[in-house]
């Protein structure tokens, strides 16, 4: 099978298999990882391996904080403006699509989080110039969705913002090729599309930022109690990060981000190139922001959608169906799916046209 989905998302076959071998006894420990005290030598081990691999994917520099953290991006919504707004202050939000809107309405139940400028006109099709954007002096810091993993839009450059700090939801984009972690403030990932198993979520932080959450925060929300230790303050989702681990490794033995880049962008370019020539299938997005990882697309024929999804899941391909806001398909192509399973997907929707279309 073939799996599709926007996340949970496909997982690389190797380390399933790995994690399955030591699923029941870790390195002759005796113990499953599930098991183990994560304050243990066995598991702070692996907590720090995993942190090691993802420093040298990401080249993440020395002043920047790599936290495990629990409550999915959307948590981070509330996060980012509990440690870095403080009371009274504003801080600019580019708004192009669902996730952006999540995180610009939960910003707004904690200060002022001001919309510098927003696709919403164009159905979320396309990503406002960089000239219109108002942004505001005296902002705190600039958030936005490098992917828009409902609509499929995504920034093929980081944006410059001046000094103000850049603030990412890299959600459904992290590890999908190399990025420059000095350009952002701080950066932030739920795992379950990229990175591993949901219940983590990743946070980069430049030691700068953190020290700064305002007095109410939460202890479980302040990423400097995270930081202050080892993100260990409770119990962490061991397992989860076991597992991040070990797509770190996967990673760094396909060749790293430079290569992962390298095959995304011939994934998704030949769906595109098949959606863009079949003259059955249509990708809205405007092309110099369509993402890598999730292709929307629409039948011309919509009475045939839930056929399309019939067969498609009768032939092994799964998860096809569009997020339940813009319907129609979506093709999730994480770094696990193989370039098999794109030309699968291809020769599938070329011989639906010939039958139905
Ligand atoms: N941000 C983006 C870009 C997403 O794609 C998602 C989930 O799909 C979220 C945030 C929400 O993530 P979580 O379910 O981890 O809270």
């Amino acid at each position: 099978v073939f799996n599709f989905s926007a996340g949970p998302a496909v997982l690389p076959e190797a380390v399933l298999e790995r994690a399955r071998d030591e699923l029941l006894d870790w390195h002759g420990s005796g113990m499953s990882v599930m098991e183990m005290s994560h304050r243990g030598k066995d598991f702070t081990a692996i907590a720090a391996k995993a942190e090691a691999d993802l420093r040298r994917l990401l080249d993440v520099p020395d002043h920047y904080r790599v936290l495990f953290v629990q409550g999915g991006a959307s948590q981070q919504f509330a996060m980012v403006p509990l440690n870095l707004l403080p009371p009274g202050a504003s801080a600019d939000y580019l708004d192009t699509g669902t996730w952006s809107v999540k995180a610009i309405e939960e910003a707004s139940r904690l200060g002022r989080a001001h919309v510098v400028a927003s696709s919403q006109p164009t159905r979320y099709t396309t990503i406002p110039p960089r000239a219109d954007w108002q942004l505001d002096p005296e902002a705190a810091y600039v958030h936005y969705t490098p992917n828009e993993t409902i609509v499929g839009v995504e920034f093929l450059e980081v944006p410059e913002v001046g000094d103000k700090p850049l603030v990412a939801d890299m959600s459904s984009t992290i590890l999908s090729r190399p990025i420059d972690v000095s350009k952002f403030g701080l950066i932030y990932a739920g795992a379950q599309k990229n990175i591993g198993p949901a219940g983590l979520t990743l946070v980069i932080v430049r030691e700068d930022l953190l020290g700064h959450a305002r007095r109410d925060c939460p202890t479980m929300l302040d990423y400097t109690v995270f930081a202050q230790h080892d993100s260990m303050y409770n119990t962490p989702p061991t397992f989860g990060w076991y597992l991040a681990g070990l797509i770190f490794e996967w990673l760094l033995e396909q060749g790293g981000l430079p290569a992962m880049a390298e095959r995304n962008a011939r994934k998704a370019g030949k769906l595109y190139a098949y959606i863009d020539a079949s003259g059955f299938y249509r990708n809205p997005v405007d092309p110099a922001c369509r993402s890598w990882m999730n292709v929307p697309f629409r039948l011309a024929d919509e009475t045939l959608d839930k056929t399309f999804l019939a067969e498609a899941a009768a032939a092994g391909l799964t998860s096809l169906a569009g997020h339940r806001i813009v319907g129609g398909m979506r093709a999730s192509l994480y770094n696990a799916m193989p370039e098999a399973g794109v030309d699968a997907l291809i020769s599938f929707m070329r011989d639906f046209v010939q039958r139905r279309g």
